[in-house]
This record gives C-alpha cells, sequence and structure tokens, in this order.
C-alpha cells in the first residue's frame, strides 16, 4: 500500500476525503479494477405523516415527550391497519422506526379500554427487555409493561399475569410456560387486543415452524376464551413479507412495505478480489493424512480477509474512521494484524490506530473502544457481528464488509453503521470465493433492487406438526375443528399420535394420555440435541442439534461459540455430548460427508418436455467422512483427515430436476462429461439458493448423478438438512426459474478458468469436488432454463 497520505491523519475527526475520492484512490491501487459496481443510494428525507385521528392525546404527549414528533408514514398506515383490526406486518429497513407501528395501535386501545391487553414476542431476551424500557418510558398510566421469561422471579410472576397489560415474553416461554399455564393466564388472554411478534424474520426454518404452531395454539386458547386478538408483526425488508407472515401466523396480513423513514447518502461498491497470476498462488501442500481423493480446493481468487485488510489500511491511512466486518473473531484479528503491519511498514506507530474488536468484551471495555474509535484516537476497527449485538457504534466514515453475511438484512445492518448526519459515506462489500458473493458482485440489482429472499418455514413438516398437536392436546383435547387450524396433515399427524399410544380418541375429541407434559424443543428436530461441554470446567456451552452435530462437533473440529473459538476433543454421540478446550487455531474445520437419496413421493411437478423440475418427498442416508483444515488467512487446504461417524438417514422434502441425455448431447455435453456438469451445477445451485430464501449452506444438501435408478435420468437433486423438510426446497421449486437463472449466471460470471471455490466448487462437498465442469454446467442449465417455464 502507499503511504503518502499518513501525515494528514488528525488527532480528531477530520473531514476526510469524500467516499467518491476515497473510492478512487482504493480502486486504483492494483493493476486490474476490482470494483464491479458502485451504487449511490441518495440521502433520503423522511416523510412525517398527522398523527391519527384516533390517537389519543395524551399517547401522542407520551411520544412527544420521547422525541416522536410525528410518526413517519409507513408508521401511520401500518398503524391505523392494525386499529381497524387488519393483522398486519411492517417490512422497512433497518432503524426505520417499526416499534412505533405497534405501539401506536397497541398503547391506544390499551388507554382506551382499561381491560385490554397486549402480549409482546421478541426472539431474544435483549430485545424484549429494550421494548419493555421504551414502553416503559411512555410512563401510560395502567398499563404496567412488564417482562415474562425465564429469568422472571417467580415471586413477581403471578403479579404479572394479573396486573400487566402489556406483557413481553419469547416464543419458548410462550411455549413452557404460558400455554400450558393457560389457566392461569385465562383473565389475560380473555382481554387480549394484540399479539406483537418483533423480527418475525427470524422464526424461519425448522424453528419458525414450531414457532408458526406456538402461535396456532395461541389463537386456540384465545378463541376457547372468546378473544381474537389482531396480529401486528414487524420484520425485516424481504421478498413476500405478507405470505411469510401469514404462514407463521396462518392468517391473512397485510404488508406495510414502504420505508418513510429518513436516511443518509452512501457510495456502496462492490468488490470482487482479483484473480490471482495461474502459479503465484500458496499451492496446497500434498497433506499427509489424506483420504487420497482430488480434494484441494484450488485457490485463485485474493481472500476476501486479505483485501479486507488491505482496504482497512489504505482508508486508516487516510484518516477515515472505518469499522470492518469480518464473519469470524480469528478472521477479524487477521484482518486488525494485517493491517496494522501494514500500516506500520508505512509510518512506524501507525499500526496502534487500528484493533480488533469482538464479543466478551466488559461493558466498560466497550465504551472505552467505542470512545476512542468516535473520538478518532482509534481510526480502525475490525470486528465480528458481536458489533450488531451489543453496541451503539454508528457514524463511521466507511464500513468495509468481509464477505457477504447472509441476508440482506444483516447486510443493511452493517452497512447502516456508515454515515454521521448530513455526510456521505462509504460502504464496501467485499466477496469472498462463493457463488453467492460472486452472483451479488454481479448482479447489483439483487442487493439494490426489489428483495427476493424470502422468509421460509413450513408448518406442514410431520416432524413438527405432531408433536406441536401433541402439546395442543395437552393443553386442551383436540376437537375436529382444531384440526382445520393446524393445517392440511393435522389428522394423518393425530391418527399416528392414536396409534403410538400417545393420544386417546374419544366421542368429544383426542385426549392427551400421560400425567406429564410433552417434552417438545422448538429449536430441536427430533433428535436429541448434543450438549457441548467444555473439558476443564464442565460449563455447559449450549447445545447443536443432533443433525448438525456430526459436522459441527466432530473430534478435532474447530467450534465457534459467539465469537470464542473452541476446538473439539471428543464426540460422544451415545451421551450425546461433545468435550471442548478452548482454542483458536489458525485453521477452520470443513466436515464432508457422502450421501445416497431415494425418492419416496412427488408431491408436485413441471413437465417440460426433455426437462423435468420435481418436489417430493426423499429418504436421504448419510455419513460424515472427514475434515479438511483450511488456513484462516488464505484460504489454503492444510490436509484432509478421516472421521468414523456412524450413517444418518433423514426423510425430508427435494426439489429435483431431471434431463434427457439425448437434450445433453444436443447442447454438446460429452457422455463423459454429464457426471461433472451435472455435480458442478448442483454445487452451484446450493450456493444460490440463499438468493431466493433466507438460509444457509448447512439447511441444504445436494446430490447429482448420470443416471438415478428412482427417475432413470440424469438428475440434480437439492434436499432441505431437516427432517421433514423446512421450506426452503419448497421456495427452490417455486422459484425455480429465477432460481436456476442466477445459478448460471453465477457460473459464466466467474473468471476462472475451469471452476473454482467462487463458482462451482463446495467446501463441504463429499465427492472431493470431483469431477466437475464449469462449462459443461453452464450448457445443462441452459436446457432447463430454455425448457422451463417461467
Ligand atoms: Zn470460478
Ligand atoms: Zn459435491
Amino acid at each position: 500500500m502507499e503511504s503518502s497520505s499518513a501525515a494528514t491523519v488528525s488527532a480528531g475527526p477530520s473531514p476526510g476525503p469524500t467516499p467518491a475520492d476515497l473510492l478512487r484512490r482504493l480502486r486504483a491501487r492494483g493493476a486490474a479494477d476490482p470494483v464491479t459496481h458502485v451504487e449511490r443510494v441518495p440521502a433520503r428525507p423522511g416523510v412525517p405523516a398527522p398523527w391519527p385521528s384516533w390517537a389519543p392525546p395524551e399517547l401522542r404527549a407520551a411520544f412527544a415527550r420521547r422525541g416522536v414528533v410525528a410518526p413517519w408514514q409507513h408508521q401511520a398506515q401500518a398503524a391505523t391497519l392494525a386499529y381497524e383490526g387488519e393483522h398486519v406486518v411492517v417490512a422497512t429497513g433497518t432503524a426505520s422506526g417499526k416499534s412505533l407501528a405497534y405501539q401506536l395501535p397497541a398503547l391506544a386501545t390499551l388507554l382506551a379500554d382499561p381491560r385490554a391487553t397486549v402480549l409482546y414476542l421478541a426472539p431474544t431476551k435483549a430485545l424484549a427487555a429494550d421494548q419493555l424500557r421504551a414502553v416503559a418510558a411512555l410512563e401510560l398510566e395502567g398499563v404496567r409493561p412488564a417482562c415474562y421469561d425465564g429469568d422472571t422471579p417467580r415471586t413477581e410472576r403471578e403479579w404479572i399475569r394479573r396486573h400487566s397489560r402489556f406483557v413481553l415474553t419469547n416464543p419458548d416461554m410462550l411455549h413452557h410456560g404460558v400455554l400450558p399455564g393457560h389457566a392461569q393466564w385465562s383473565g389475560f388472554l380473555r382481554r387480549l387486543a394484540y399479539v406483537v411478534i418483533d423480527e418475525c424474520h427470524t422464526y424461519r426454518g425448522v424453528f419458525g415452524s414450531h414457532v408458526a404452531h406456538v402461535l396456532r395454539r395461541l389463537r386456540r386458547q384465545c378463541a376457547r376464551f372468546g378473544s381474537t386478538p389482531v396480529f401486528v408483526l414487524a420484520s425485516a425488508t424481504s421478498g413476500d413479507p405478507s405470505t411469510a407472515a401469514g404462514r407463521l401466523t396462518g392468517l391473512p396480513v397485510t404488508a406495510v412495505t414502504e420505508d418513510a423513514s429518513p436516511r443518509g447518502g452512501v457510495t456502496f461498491a462492490l468488490w470482487e478480489p482479483p484473480l490471482l497470476p495461474p502459479d503465484s498462488g500458496p499451492s496446497a501442500p500434498v497433506p499427509p493424512q489424506s483420504t487420497g481423493d482430488h480434494d484441494d480446493l484450488q485457490q485463485v481468487r485474493r481472500s476476501a480477509l486479505r483485501e479486507t485488510a488491505d482496504l482497512l489500511a489504505d482508508t486508516v491511512a487516510e484518516g477515515v474512521r472505518t469499522l470492518a466486518f469480518v464473519r469470524s473473531r480469528k478472521g477479524a484479528e487477521v484482518v486488525a494484524a494485517n493491517a496494522r503491519r501494514a500500516l506500520d511498514d508505512a509510518v512506524p506507530g501507525l499500526g496502534d490506530r487500528v484493533a480488533a474488536y469482538r464479543g466478551g468484551y466488559l461493558r466498560e471495555e466497550r465504551r472505552e473502544l467505542e470512545r476512542a474509535l468516535l473520538h478518532g484516537d482509534l481510526l480502525g476497527l475490525a470486528s465480528t457481528n458481536a458489533l450488531e449485538l451489543g453496541v451503539d457504534l454508528v457514524g463511521l466514515d466507511a464500513v468495509l464488509i468481509c464477505g457477504y453475511p447472509g441476508t440482506r438484512a444483516s447486510l443493511w445492518q452493517q452497512a447502516g453503521r456508515a454515515g454521521r448526519s448530513g455526510q456521505e459515506a462509504l460502504a464496501v462489500l467485499v466477496a469472498r470465493d462463493d457463488p453467492l458473493d460472486t452472483y451479488l458482485v454481479h448482479h447489483p440489482e439483487a442487493i439494490f433492487g426489489a428483495p427476493v429472499e424470502a422468509t421460509v418455514l413450513d408448518p406442514a413438516n410431520p416432524y413438527v406438526l405432531a408433536p406441536q398437536l401433541a402439546c395442543a392436546a395437552f393443553e386442551a383435547p383436540l376437537t375436529p375443528a382444531d384440526l382445520s387450524l393446524f393445517g392440511d396433515g393435522a389428522k394423518e399427524a393425530v391418527d399416528q399420535l392414536v396409534a403410538a399410544g400417545a393420544l386417546r380418541q374419544r366421542p368429544t375429541g383426542w385426549y392427551w394420555r400421560h400425567r406429564e407434559r410433552p417434552e417438545v424443543d422448538l429449536r430441536g428436530e427430533g433428535g436429541a440435541p448434543v450438549c457441548v461441554v467444555e473439558s476443564s470446567t464442565g460449563r455447559l456451552l449450549g447445545t447443536v442439534d443432533g443433525g448438525s452435530s456430526h459436522f459441527l462437533l466432530h473430534s478435532g473440529a474447530v467450534y465457534l461459540h459467539q465469537g470464542v473459538s473452541y476446538v473439539v476433543d471428543d464426540l460422544d454421540l451415545v451421551d450425546g455430548c461433545a468435550l471442548v478446550h478452548a482454542e483458536e487455531p489458525d485453521w477452520s474445520t470443513h466436515a464432508r460427508d457422502v450421501t445416497d437419496l431415494s425418492v419416496v413421493s412427488v408431491r408436485s411437478y413441471v413437465d417440460a418436455g426433455p426437462v423435468g423440475m420435481f418436489l417430493g418427498e426423499v429418504d436421504v442416508t448419510s455419513q460424515v467422512v472427514s475434515y479438511q483444515r483450511r488456513r484462516i488467512a488464505t484460504g489454503e487446504v492444510i490436509d484432509t483427515r478421516p472421521l468414523d461417524l456412524p450413517t444418518r438417514e433423514l426423510r425430508t422434502v427435494a426439489v429435483w430436476f431431471t434431463l434427457s441425455p439425448q437434450s445433453l448431447t444436443l447442447a454438446g455435453v460429452q457422455p463423459a462429461d454429464v457426471p461433472g456438469a451435472l455435480h458442478a451445477a448442483e454445487h452451484a445451485a446450493i450456493g444460490l439458493l440463499p438468493l431466493m430464501a433466507t438460509c444457509d449452506r448447512w439447511d441444504i444438501g445436494g446430490l447429482s448423478t448420470a443416471v438415478h435408478p428412482d427417475t432413470e435420468a440424469p438428475t440434480v437433486f437439492v434436499y432441505d438438512g431437516h427432517p421433514g423438510g423446512a421450506g426452503f426446497a419448497e421456495r427452490a421449486y417455486g422459484t425455480a426459474s429465477a432460481w436456476l437463472r442466477a445459478t448460471r449466471d453465477a457460473i459464466a460470471e466467474c473468471g476462472c478458468e475451469s471452476g473454482c471455490p467462487s463458482c462451482v466448487q463446495s467446501p463441504k462437498c463429499g465427492n472431493g469436488n470431483n469431477p466437475l465442469s464449469k462449462p459443461d454446467a453452464i450448457r445443462v442449465l441452459d436446457v432447463v432454463l430454455a425448457n422451463l417455464p417461467e
């Protein structure tokens, strides 16, 4: 890096270069321009609306005392819909003031009807506590807001049930505490006017499917007590929030998506690290304990961590206060260390202005770091997402985002740290070598246009439905009328519960047969969770569901818990326990499995001539067989080590497509290249699915074969990695042409010669990324897209 501008660093915040100037200097550094797109997100003035006429003066006055002079238009719109009795979801950007949209109708109703009650659900206790503070600060008479969660002292619980009219809790407490104890809550539930579901996009996948049924159980109890509460949901921006909220609640929900809050201007650059010259990259050494297959990911692009470290050094040298978001704590330390070294090489001592931030700091330490950064003593900070959770740090001049954080909501949350009032800021997304990152830096419309990524869940999952029906039956016998509330599969699930001896059928309905409550974990999926225990202290760090444990907790695995790194000493599947010790090696581990799959039934299909697209149930047998160790700083493969773990069986939902062999020959794919073509298409398709649905690689798996016994044709399968499915394959089927179009473009637009981790290679491939054919994968997808209706 160049050090010419280091002398301009000042002690305090300085005006510094404009974002455009700064970006020009950053991109002029190398030979090739790494910037694929620059988006100027203009400053937007807010659009205020008058207070709705129904909002009582004392409520307006209370908000005014808290500095809210008038609502923004989307707040007023959502609030009025809810006040008029419509179920509504407000899906707008970070910090757009979604809470006013539900506080306004809920509190107005509490003031108008001295008996009415409100139930507020948050995904975390911390968020519920924040909301409690906000509502309490309004000092409204007779509302008596209170948190009711696992930490609430027993002595206070009865008072809350009887006297609080604004109860803040979480889905787990609703499931374990409120609903089973509904008799004690009858007074509260009878008068329930609103149910508020905050951050509802976090209820996705299997967990979301469980929460969907907890909400149906809540609605059932309300109906028994004679109340029909209005649901108000708040979501991050996403594709089709109305459908997602409808699935979650089982009710028709109107979406409000037009964000009328003000925001500062941002210059947002998409940055693709350059390809390495052919022979210069760190070539993977021959691993001493390799399993012997051709399993080394070829590294052809400069790593996102190195690129981010250089950018951080350069912005700091320009005197620009910069925050770099890195996905792991170790990664954040690598970025900070490299940036410090580069700065010290240029101007000795300058490196001291850069630090790494990680979770686990004491409150005072965090405040000190914030203070140093805001005053300019510190200019650069590399951080994990811990910052998102605990620290109020906004108004930076530049934000570097090392790798797409997985969802648009997180991306904007991170980018939103940039920009002081009235000043433009710079945000840079540095692509990692991953198909989704590659696609995004070449398709800015997927980031800056209308969102397509949807929150998916599948309440019809029988592995979720049956245990939830058992819970419902424990709370009150199920009647035929109840079954429609729980969806199409409910009757079948109830029959199975009867056959299994859990329920007894009587003329009046289905009864829970046992004295004890059914034990159902909202985050579990049937199998017992594995406990993660620190060997030296016996401390329980957390649990991992049985399905993921083979991948994440095998012996030798590096396991991250709240940003802290542990290494697994032993995974005991009999006791359901993994022993770990704290250690931060400079490598990460990547487990790999081999898979077999058979089709059980077809739920839906599209017959498109030589191409078929299917959705259905499948049985997957998989075994985690080995893991790779990869150097964190460079991504270089150190070695591959074998594992001895049992096979696992999974009945789940898959999407798959078939092609006729003739169509492949016509498209120029030689028969010998068909396996590599399908395999490459499968990897990229899995990598791109998070564009359509909020999931990550661990939520989905795949299999491809030149001829599958059940389809008798070349086939690519992509399946949900959770028993019974979680909605991901279904979403893929529903958006098949858009999903596979994006997959095709991601492969075609990657500048590598014959396939790399940015396009068709996968870090969790069970076949060691062999065979793979990048050009033939494009041909395969072209055949599919040419035949498949839009
Ligand atoms: Zn590539
Ligand atoms: Zn593979």
